[in-house]
């Protein structure tokens, strides 16, 4: 499988965004509806018509399945969902969850292209998605497809055309979970050896300090990872994004943080407010100038963006999906009209930026930053 590297469009997009990945695959599956509940059944049968009348199906197998199958070999055991192709060598109860996680960022993906009214159309055949037992054999295949092995920090990567392939590893394989793991289990042990009252209960206390910080960086960390990835592929072959023209990096990556938050009872993650995306922004907000975000909106591609350079990212999209829903697909297609392959000018990002939302000025800058800093934030306990 041969790469072509362009030298003008990064084509690699690296879940470095603020999430430096410490974390197991944990994932929890909305309960099928009960046979009784005729409303659940009405809601189903709803969404399997609308699915249905949108254009929505499986998509069919490839002829990319036989080149990653042939690529990876027989270590690897071959899981088909409706819309991907899962190659994985990692442990079967956290690729049992790790499936619906896929499935569930495409309903959202699916949902949240067909709400912002941008016409969808859908890849000949199922996407293609690595899953590795481990860092180092995650490295090893990056770089056997893409002849780079992966940065240490990217929990996830999402490779663009041609390649188009997501990549992940099981991260409760990573050191720190492992350790910590350990750690929690040895307080465990030794609070049951322990006949002081009081001794005991601090060392369960301490334990379950340990096992609640793992949880809570599975929580952020993996799934976080897994759906942002995802929703750059999904984005991309559902085309919403063009892959050979020069996006915006703080569209795609704003776009990407949309789906970061696990779908909450209120549906798809786009709806949800990402709490940790907002916890780093919100203050950076309240002193911005114009100025400050006309850089911002109109820079070029350089390397990757700052954790804040994410959260900003997050904070501006999530505004214009909010607040400038009608604009928001007039500039997806402007983008996508864009010549192939010319990186544009900041003059030029700004322009196309300006012609869909009006001028970035004052006023604007003062909408933006009050609604998203009067957001309900909450603090990660
Ligand atoms: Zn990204």
């Amino acid at each position: 499988m041969t790469i072509r590297r362009s030298a003008v469009l990064a084509t690699l997009i690296i879940a470095l965004c603020g999430l430096f990945g410490i974390a197991s695959v944990q994932v929890l599956i909305a309960a099928p509806p009960k046979s009784g509940d005729k409303k659940a059944k009405s809601r189903s049968s709803n969404s399997k018509s609308a699915k249905k009348k949108s254009g929505d199906r499986p998509f069919k197998k490839g002829p990319r399945e036989k080149e990653f199958v042939d690529a990876v070999g027989e270590d690897y055991r071959v899981k088909p969902t409706d819309h991907f192709i899962v190659l994985t060598n990692a442990d079967e109860a956290i690729v049992k969850d790790f499936l619906p996680r896929l499935e569930k960022t495409y309903s959202s993906v699916h949902r949240f292209v067909d709400q912002v009214g941008v016409k969808i159309k859908y890849p000949k055949e199922k996407l293609p998605v690595l899953f590795c037992h481990d860092f180092d054999e995650y490295s090893a295949r990056c770089k056997q497809f893409t002849g780079q092995p992966a940065p240490g920090e990217a929990a996830g990567l999402y490779w663009r055309d041609p390649l188009n392939f997501s990549l992940f590893y099981d991260m409760s394989q990573v050191s720190f979970i492992k350790e910590t793991t350990a750690k929690a289990e040895q307080l465990k042990q030794d609070a049951a050896k322990t006949p002081d009252r009081n001794a005991k209960q601090a060392k369960l206390r301490e334990a379950n300090w340990y096992i609640n910080r793992i949880a809570i960086y599975q929580q952020e960390q993996n799934r976080s990872v897994v759906q942002h990835e995802v929703a750059h592929q999904l984005l991309f072959n559902l085309q919403f994004h063009k892959a050979d023209v020069d996006n915006p990096q703080w569209f795609v990556e704003g776009m990407a943080t949309l789906f970061e938050p696990p779908p909450g009872k209120s549906g798809a993650g786009f709806n949800v407010i990402n709490q940790s995306r907002l916890g780093e922004i919100r203050d950076a907000l309240v002193v911005m100038k114009t100025d400050d975000l006309k850089n911002f909106i109109s820079r070029q591609r350089t390397g990757m963006l700052s954790s804040q350079g994410y959260a900003q990212s997050w904070a501006l999209c999530y505004y214009l999906v909010k607040r400038k829903s009608k604009e928001l697909p007039k500039y997806v297609e402007l983008i996508k009209k864009r010549p192939v392959d010319r990186m544009l000018s900041t003059k030029e990002n700004l322009a196309d930026f300006e012609k869909c939302f009006g001028k970035v000025n004052d006023v604007f800058t003062k909408k933006f930053t009050s609604y998203i800093t009067k957001l309900p934030y909450l603090p990660p306990q």
